[in-house]
């Protein structure tokens, strides 16, 4: 039988688009949530027409905001997602929520299911960053959403933001301290990027923060508290961590379903068209929605390979390395990195992984990695 993999669903709405974000997310007009419904359920049925479909480990249910969804759209979801996979026993489960929609329905329907977590966007518990920041929640419903979440057996995640205009150090203190004390398993921190095309990539705001101690302060703050550092963005209590994601850095396949969303097949990776009536008018003609797609070989994979497992607190196994690339590319790689200095990495015997201080500067590394 072939090994589970992942699996993602972009849903693509959201209520309000914050100034900064790139992703494909739009308010959804009349009628946009049982189209997409629709087409991802056609979606599948394409995919199941190419063979068998995997069963599944873990699964990330993304956007946008999932939690945009009323109830009855995510029953008709669940229906469609059970009628087509088979999830292992033990399978993880993740739910992206947003504070503005996420309601006490949801949460018994996603803990009936086999929801086992659930990522809150949090983005700051100073009511200040959140306005600058163009959120449609403030620090109440935050608060209110993970209380709610805790008192449930879900596993709660929360995403923050940090080098937001204005943004003060203390605040960002303050955040971690009460997210910790509502019982998060998990946290992500991004720093605030400009990205092209959208309305802060295109005038940035002038007091922007930045972000270097925040960052700094999340790793020290964090780990005394207990979660450990397990990749650049991302801290969990031990065992807590995204496998989802975890699979991802270590080149594990994936399905992505829906507008946008990128795949990872037998060395193929994939990306669908980012444009809604497109997918749904290309799948509804039994045409797949694949709008890019390229094959990773060589070095191109294997440096890929490298850069994604030295994100993690894992690192490289350099007798994987071996084994997957031959003695060539740990003695490339050794090259590249041996002019930076000792401490941005952690070596022990066969493994090599960033330090805490070569996570602060990760970027300045991979771009040596790169062939
Ligand atoms: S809620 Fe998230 S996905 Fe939606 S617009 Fe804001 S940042 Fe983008």
């Amino acid at each position: 039988m072939p090994p589970a993999i992942s699996l993602y669903v972009h849903v693509p709405f959201c209520r309000s688009k914050c100034p900064y974000c790139a992703f494909y997310s739009f308010p959804p007009a009349v009628g946009d949530i049982p189209s997409f419904l629709q087409a991802l359920e056609k979606e599948i049925a394409l995919l199941g027409r190419e063979g068998d479909l995997p069963r599944i480990r873990t699964a990330y249910i993304g956007g946008g905001t999932p939690s945009l969804l009323s109830v009855p759209d995510w029953r008709r979801l669940i229906r469609i997602l059970e009628r087509a996979f088979t999830f292992i026993p033990g399978a993880e489960v993740t739910v992206e929520a947003n504070p503005a929609s996420l309601t006490g329905g949801h949460l018994s329907l996603w803990k009936d299911w086999r929801v086992t977590r659930v990522s809150l966007g949090v983005q700051s518990l100073q009511d200040k960053d959140l306005l600058a920041a163009g959120r449609a929640h403030d620090r109440r419903l935050a608060l209110d959403s993970m209380t709610r979440i805790s008192g449930t057996d879900l596993s709660l995640s929360v995403d923050l933001l940090f080098g937001l205009p204005g943004q003060h150090f203390r605040g960002w203190g303050e955040t971690l301290r009460e997210i910790l004390s509502e019982g998060v398993d998990h946290v992500s921190i991004y720093q605030l990027t400009l990205e092209e095309g959208t309305p802060w990539g295109e005038r940035p705001p002038n007091d922007l923060a930045e972000g270097y101690p925040f960052y700094r302060w999340a790793q020290y703050y964090l780990e005394k508290k207990g979660l450990l550092q397990y990749e650049i963005a991302s801290f969990a209590r031990p065992g807590r961590w995204c496998r989802h994601n975890v699979s991802y850095w270590r080149g594990g396949e994936f399905i992505g379903l829906g507008p946008s969303a990128w795949g990872y097949r037998k060395y193929q990776r994939t990306r669908n068209i980012p444009d809604l009536p497109e997918y749904c008018s290309m799948v509804a003609r039994g045409k797949s929605p694949v709008c890019y797609s390229e094959r990773l070989e060589g070095d191109r994979l294997a440096s890929e390979s490298a850069i994604l497992a030295l994100r993690t607190r894992w690192g490289i196994r350099l007798q994987d390395l071996r084994r997957d690339w031959g003695d060539d590319l740990p003695e490339r790689m050794a090259a590249a990195l041996k002019e930076l200095p000792r401490d941005l990495f952690r070596r022990s015997p066969g493994r090599i992984a960033l330090s805490r201080r070569g996570m602060r500067v990760g970027n300045s590394i991979w771009e040596r990695l790169v062939p």
